[in-house]
């Protein structure tokens, strides 16, 4: 450890994202990712942009991509805020709207970036368990002292849906303080709480454009809320950068928005082979938690999760395995192409026939 590094850095635990190996003909099944491409629109858009104009700086408030997220989900742009990743947009919020005398509220199995925040922004995390059936309970989250609460929904690496009723239960009782829904997989089967932003101006609904959208190379996430809470974000980001997405980004994210047929055909086709995937592996005697996520988190009682995971890593297939109490025995599956599931299902087959 350097000498030279600051407290801040020392106390940190750096968030290491999924692994992402350098190997060629791998079935990547372990962060996440579409297994279908980006809208061939958002391609030529991105083609057409890399051209002479990357001269020049990119519009720095990104009015072209905030319009059109402004269009598709019914509200204005002053209540959409965008960022390089929703990582980007996660980290200025919680600068900016979760830093509180308060602990800030997350359950205590979710997405692996919060409390890597909490350790550099210094916000003392407020860890909230997971009920029995590893559920966010909102009861759990009402009535007590917090500087905001956060939670992705569907939940990571759980894949479990809230409601928006529970979420609309959430937001009655808890006026004081910023509540975050993290929906990076929301399009997979939840209902978005971005049509509560209205009614809630505490509340501030976070997506990303890496997973339905197929886009998680071009880094864009965005967050929607009311304009202040919005401000705040904007206040932050100006501070760090004050050009968070580039052309490219830009035109890819557009065009991507004003494709809705690709991307509900997508969504759609992750859908059906989630169902899919998820009765073959009960028939290879599996136990699934229900997932509105393009993942699934399963275990199997006979089988060692970190033993499965490295026999199929032998055979090119890449699961997510957490070494985390109460979840070492799961494995997180992202849900792949058929012909990807097909793979996996075989070499599990044959695992466990061995
Ligand atoms: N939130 C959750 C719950 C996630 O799982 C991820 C992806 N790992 C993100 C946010 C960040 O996604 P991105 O930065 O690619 O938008």
């Amino acid at each position: 450890m350097s000498r030279f590094w600051s407290d801040v850095v020392r106390g940190l635990t750096p968030y290491v994202p999924g692994e992402q190996p350098k190997l060629a003909n791998l079935v990547k099944l372990n962060t996440n990712e579409n297994p279908y491409g980006p809208s061939p629109r958002a391609l030529e858009a991105i083609a057409a942009e890399a051209g002479d104009s990357l001269r020049l700086y990119p519009d720095p408030n990104a009015d072209r991509l905030k319009a059109a997220i402004a269009v598709h989900h019914g509200i204005t742009p002053a209540q959409v805020f965008v960022g390089n990743g929703s990582d980007e947009v996660l980290a200025h919020a919680f600068m900016a709207l979760l830093k509180h005398d308060a602990p800030l509220l997350f359950p205590d199995i979710s997405y692996s970036f919060y409390p890597v925040y909490c350790g550099l922004y210094g916000i003392e995390p407020g860890i909230v368990p997971l009920d029995d059936h590893f559920r966010i309970r909102i009861d759990d989250y009402i009535g007590r002292a917090n500087g905001g609460i956060i939670f992705p929904n569907p939940n990571a690496p759980t894949g479990s849906l809230l409601p928006l009723s529970e979420i609309e239960r959430l937001l009655e009782h808890n006026t004081n303080s910023v509540v975050v829904v993290d929906e990076a997989y929301v399009d997979f089967g939840g209902e978005s709480a971005i049509s509560l932003i209205d009614r809630f101006p505490n509340l501030l609904v976070v997506q990303t454009l890496s997973k339905s959208r197929s886009l998680a190379g071009l880094r864009v996430g965005f967050a929607a809320g009311h304009p202040d809470l919005i401000e705040a974000l904007e206040r932050v980001k100006n501070s760090f950068n004050s050009y968070p997405l580039d052309r490219l980004a830009i035109a890819g994210a557009v065009a991507a928005f004003e494709d809705d047929a690709y991307f509900r055909a997508c969504c759609d086709k992750v859908v059906a082979s989630r169902t899919r995937l998820v009765g073959a592996l009960a028939g290879l005697g599996f136990e699934v938690l229900p997932s509105a996520a393009n993942f699934i988190f399963a275990r199997h009682p006979q089988r060692d999760a970190a033993q499965l995971a490295a026999q199929l890593r032998e055979r090119s297939i890449i699961v997510r395995h957490f070494r985390q109490p109460r979840i070492e025995q799961f494995l997180r599956i992202t849900i792949g192409t058929d012909a990807q599931c097909d793979t996996l299902l075989q070499a599990l087959a044959e695992i466990l026939a061995g």
